[in-house]
């Protein structure tokens, strides 16, 4: 761990010696949770980030090279501390405006706290949020339990209603976790998803050593995915729009095949802060029993020397091998899940190319691009 740096260093306003550019920083606002999901990789410590972590990663990170900036807050639960969640959003914004920035906010969320307050909160300050839904009621709550082991499904369809009718359709993404043991239900299930009155669904396949991808659950996959593709296609022929994020990513800025077949410099989209004001490359890591590997600096100190000093060229192999490195992947087995999530990423990509083919030709297809672009919640 590194010392802290009382004469300041790249987190303590010096931000000019920082040559790196973070276009995403995830936010771990708390540890603290009201679900206890079965895949989930957070250890509910009930851990909260105090403001001060907060401010100083969010002044280096919306100081950093490059216009666009994402900031994606999460936890555990954010909306268990609103109070702070209002503050981050709000000094975010003041910031991004002052480095005349470009800042998407999103904020992940299991919807069992939706409330009016917070809502109109998140709409007034133009937030996007992203609800978790794996889909029908048995299917969700196969994972997404609370800590008495009882499914949540009930808790957060009745809040649907007052989400949907409170923000703009183009603020609420659902993330739809996508398990090996319901792949085979995948397209049922986003279709009943479609069904509840969303428009945008973010597709993820679970990642998670409890559930591992058997071929015959990568091969449904991909049979299934076809579905969506299709759907989706059909759905601007008909004016009558489904979004899903990871196309909007490609229509947007080739954000998914600009990663193909490669990984950036991690500064660019891993970056991570966890409530101590620990900085990582990865949630799922900085969880892990051997976290102290894994931590890369802390919001209250400085970045290990390493990280400092590095020349940073976000495409060179040498920044991308620096993610395989940290991750220990780059001479071990590889991991099945990463194979499905490029699955997804290559049907996102298909399907966006295909859109475009007809941007000039068809009114439809421009809309809908001009509509994507303005659906990124990850
Ligand atoms: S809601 Fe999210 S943070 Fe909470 S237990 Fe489930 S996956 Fe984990």
């Amino acid at each position: 761990m590194p010392k802290s740096n009382k004469d300041g260093g790249i987190l303590q306003g010096t931000k000019q010696n920082f040559n790196k550019e973070v276009h995403t920083l995830r936010l771990s606002l708390t540890t603290k949770c009201t679900l206890n999901c079965r895949y989930c990789f957070v250890e509910k410590d009930g851990r909260v980030i105090s403001l001060d972590s907060a401010k100083k990663i969010l002044r280096l990170f919306l100081s950093s090279h490059g216009k666009d900036k994402m900031l994606i807050i999460y936890g555990g639960e954010p909306l268990l501390f609103l109070g702070l969640l209002k503050e981050i959003v709000i000094f975010s914004k003041k910031i991004a405006k002052e480095n005349k920035k470009k800042l998407i906010i999103s904020n992940g969320t299991n919807g069992t706290l939706l409330d009016k307050q917070n809502l109109a909160f998140l709409r007034k300050e133009d937030v996007k949020i992203s609800i978790s839904i794996d889909g029908k009621k048995e299917i969700h709550n196969k994972a997404r339990i609370t800590s008495d082991r009882k499914g949540s499904f009930d808790l957060v369809i009745k809040k649907i209603p007052l989400l949907l009718t409170s923000m703009e359709k183009k603020n609420i993404c659902v993330l739809f976790g996508v398990l090996p043991t319901s792949v085979a239900e995948l397209f049922e299930n986003f279709l009943y998803i479609i069904k509840l009155g969303f428009d945008s669904v973010n597709i993820e396949p679970i990642q998670s050593p409890l559930f591992k991808w058997t071929d015959k659950q990568q091969a449904y996959f991909k049979f299934e995915m076809k579905k969506v593709v299709s759907f989706v296609y059909e759905s601007i022929e008909n004016n009558d729009f489904v979004f899903l994020n990871s196309v909007n990513r490609e229509l947007n800025d080739n954000g998914m095949s600009k990663l193909y077949g490669k990984t950036l410099c991690p500064f660019y989209q891993n970056l991570e802060v966890y409530p101590d004001g620990e900085l990582a490359f990865s949630p799922f890591l900085i969880n892990s029993p051997q976290k102290k590997d894994y931590i890369i600096g802390n919001a209250n100190s400085n970045f290990l020397k390493k990280y400092e000093i590095c020349q940073y060229d976000c495409q060179s192999a040498k920044c991308q091998e620096c993610l395989d490195d940290y991750r220990g992947t780059r001479n071990a087995k590889r991991n099945i899940a990463d194979d499905v999530v490029k699955m997804r990423n290559a049907y996102s990509i298909y399907l966006a190319r295909k859109i475009r083919e007809s941007v000039n030709t068809r009114a439809s297809f421009r809309r809908y691009v001009g509509q994507a672009k303005k659906r990124i919640f990850e």
